[in-house]
């Protein structure tokens, strides 16, 4: 070996890798040195204390040492491989049979004489021990097995199976790394791929873009990952690659950041008339927190800064209300201005509650989903004439990407339900949405402070963090459907005090279809129950224009009950509702079933959120129902839906966006956090257009993030 490898180094330049080898790496998407290296281990196994065969017992995973006396195929009701091994230099000592079924490669590489480290769990039969596919390892270096192998096989040289067995075990009798699994190849083939790629990899390896920590070189951290010598080793070098990712990131939204505020926007609040007017027709005040964000959103519009303003509040503490209010400064300046929902049925709401509430004023309200283009008043949309003399509110879903539907003369860009749009969607409406417009963003999933800072780092904040006055309080109980009797006779008692239901049901079915058909189940199952009462079904298969009149009847209180799934998750606004049902509750995630139980509790009766779950009382899966139980606090919940699941689950689930996290355990850690975040903008402050030659690598690393930076 002259020449040492890069991570650039491409795979199937290198001649030690067979072809089905080569086919399975490129396969997964893994084409360079660096694509394999940089693919972490899932998790270790401490395969380094070597058992003795004497006192091993069957249950146990060991690790041993020993000789093989005896070797062959065997059948019973299927082929496998047999060998009898036991402790070195002991003939009549105990033995050990090691079986493997569908490997013959086994076969090919094991024979007897041979001296082994084997790795498995022990199990007994008939009175012997044995191992089913244990993993394993010749202890003798490399000249010595393969001499071995090829005496067993009558002297053939071998096309060499697998990496040559190195003198320092790799499998066995050391930690070893244990990957996600790669179809067409062996975890040992895999493993000791990767073995032998660190063998061969530059000793002066640089590091990889921008060097965080240069006093432990990126190349040990490398070997410390794949091949720890010591547990502790494998987490030093954890958190070198953690800090890494952290700092990225960090980076990129500080470059943002950055950008956004050299920006320049539209002043698109000169005019409060309208505003002012919505406000004494509306039969409430504002809470203390709205007014308190509108006056921030008034500022930022104000401004000849383009606005990026991020409102975080919980559900039902009145966000629509704010979106309002901003849309309505930027129609008084002239401008349009446009608000998108994650769901159909959402935008109809926003639409219609929209367009009620300025029914008295020349602001003309269109509704466009893919499914639907609904106008006020006869408006042609490219009609630039038109667009200029006439105060343009638009609703819509992701429909108003499509070009067609782009509005010209757009001054403020409103996304509700943020989480539930993946940044890059997010991004690429703002930019449909032209480079000056300001953008609101909205979100109800609380999340932790951590997280807020990673996600939304870029943006300015604000928060509702009170509920209007006057809301009926919310009991939440968990319950088994045992109970479902006297569950059945309170919700008699409350469609009788003129209430309304929601029941939900998770989606377990895998296809649509399925789901549909226990969806209408589930309907009859209830109209059974409550022959006389006309009750709505909601799913996600449902025609639009049908699924507008069932939400239009259940709004009016036609139908008292409305069986769903989860499409009546975000943003749907019916007060009279009281009961929430929810089956199976224990398969939602908590964040999930805190917007579910955002649906009801909006109006000034009391609401019972019930969380049915057929789960032992003890199950531990049962505390996020708990959770529930004890709080409405969506911020206290988001932080225990953290400590729950870990920030890598709850980053993927509750919001996209971030890229691939491959070392999660940074989202947490505020430390680590706020030192990237100092670093980056350190960096910046010396060298704000990184025209430093040292700082190219961090140039690559906004390179791309230029176009999105424009739009925030
Ligand atoms: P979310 O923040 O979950 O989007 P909404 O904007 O849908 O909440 O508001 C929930 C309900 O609260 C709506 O029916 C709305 O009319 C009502 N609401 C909003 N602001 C106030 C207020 N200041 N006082 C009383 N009710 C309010
Ligand atoms: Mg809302």
């Amino acid at each position: 070996m002259t020449e040492h490898l890069q991570l650039a180094d491409a795979l199937d330049a290198l001649p030690w890798l067979s072809l089905r080898e080569q086919k399975a790496l490129q396969s997964a998407g893994l084409a360079t040195v660096g694509d394999v290296l940089l693919r972490m281990p899932r998790r270790y196994e401490d395969r380094s204390r070597s058992g003795n065969l004497a006192t091993v017992l069957p249950g146990q995973t060991a690790c041993l040492q020993v000789h093989v006396y005896s070797a062959g195929w065997r059948f019973s009701y299927k082929q496998y491989y047999e060998l009898s091994v036991g402790p070195a230099a002991e003939p009549n000592g105990p033995r050990l049979l090691l079986r493997w079924f569908n490997m013959p490669y086994v076969a090919k590489l094991l024979a007897v004489g041979m001296d082994l480290f084997v790795y498995g769990k022990v199990r007994e039969s008939g009175g012997r021990l044995m191992m089913v596919n244990p993993d394993f390892e010749q202890v003798e270096e490399e000249d010595a097995g393969r001499r071995l192998v090829q005496a067993a096989m009558g002297g053939i040289p071998l096309p060499v199976p697998e990496p040559a067995a190195p003198a320092t075990p790799v499998h066995t009798g050391r930690i070893v790394p244990i990957y996600r699994g790669l179809s067409g190849m062996p975890p040992r083939t895999y493993r000791g791929l990767v073995w032998r790629l660190l063998g061969e990899l530059d000793p002066q390896l640089p590091a990889r873009g921008y060097d965080i920590a240069p006093r432990y070189p990126f190349r040990q951290a490398l070997q410390d990952i794949h091949f720890p010598a010591a547990d502790e080793d494998q987490r030093k070098a954890r958190m070198r690659f953690a800090l890494e990712e952290c700092f990225a990131q960090q980076f990129r939204v500080a470059w943002r950041r950055r950008r956004s505020q050299r920006q320049d926007g539209m002043v698109t609040a000169t005019d409060g008339a309208y505003v002012q007017e919505l406000l004494a027709a509306l039969p409430f005040r504002l809470t203390g927190a709205q007014a308190r964000c509108v006056e921030e959103i008034r500022a930022d519009m104000a401004s000849p800064r383009r606005m990026n303003r991020l409102v975080q509040g919980d559900v039902g503490s009145g966000k629509t209300l704010v979106a309002l209010c901003a849309m309505l400064y930027c129609l008084g300046s002239g401008y349009t201005a446009a608000l998108i929902a994650p769901t159909q049925i959402l935008a109809e709401q926003h639409y219609k509650n929209f367009c009620r509430l300025l029914a008295h004023t020349d602001i003309r309200v269109s509704l466009r989903t893919s499914d639907r283009a609904d106008d006020t008043g006869a408006l042609q949309l490219d009609d630039p004439a038109e667009a200029d003399r006439t105060p343009r509110l638009l609703v819509g879903t992701h429909a108003l990407l499509y070009k067609k539907n782009r509005p010209a003369n757009l001054g403020l860009a409103v996304v509700d339900e943020q989480h539930k749009f993946g940044v890059e969607q997010r991004e690429r409406f703002i930019n449909s949405a032209g480079t000056a417009a300001d953008v609101l963003v909205m979100t109800a999933t609380p999340i932790p402070r951590t997280l807020t800072l990673t996600l939304y780092g870029d943006l300015d904040v604000s928060v509702i963090d009170e509920l209007p006055a006057g809301r009926g309080e919310i009991v939440t109980a968990l319950r088994n459907p045992d109970h479902m009797k006297r569950i059945i006779s309170f919700m008699h008692s409350e469609l009788a005090a003129g209430r309304q239901i929601y029941i939900v049901s998770p989606l377990v079915e895998e296809s649509e279809k399925r789901a549909q058909a226990s969806a209408i189940a589930e309907l009859a199952r209830w109209k059974e129950i409550f022959p006389e009462v006309p009750i709505g079904l909601l799913h996600g298969r449902i025609q639009p224009e049908e699924k507008e009149r069932v939400m239009a009847d259940f709004r009016a209180n036609t139908t008292r009950i409305l069986v769903a799934t989860t499409v009546v998750e975000v943003g749907v606004d019916v007060p009279n509702a009281t009961i929430m049902l929810i089956n199976d509750a224990d398969s939602f995630g908590l964040s999930q079933l805190h917007q579910l139980r955002g649906r009801i509790g909006r109006g000034q009766h009391k609401s019972y959120c019930i969380l049915l779950s057929r789960l032992k009382k003890d199950d531990e899966r049962l505390e996020k129902l708990q959770v529930l139980c004890r709080t409405t606090n969506g911020f206290e919940i988001a932080e225990e839906d953290f400590r729950l699941r870990g920030p890598g689950d709850v980053l993927g689930t509750a919001q996209s966006g971030l890229g691939a996290v491959q070392f999660p355990e940074w989202l947490a850690d505020m430390r680590l956090i706020h030192r990237a975040n100092r670093d980056a903008e350190a960096i910046l402050d010396a060298d704000p257009d990184l025209t430093d030659p040292a700082h190219a690598p961090l140039r690559q690393l906004v390179e791309g993030e230029e176009e999105t930076a424009v739009t925030g």
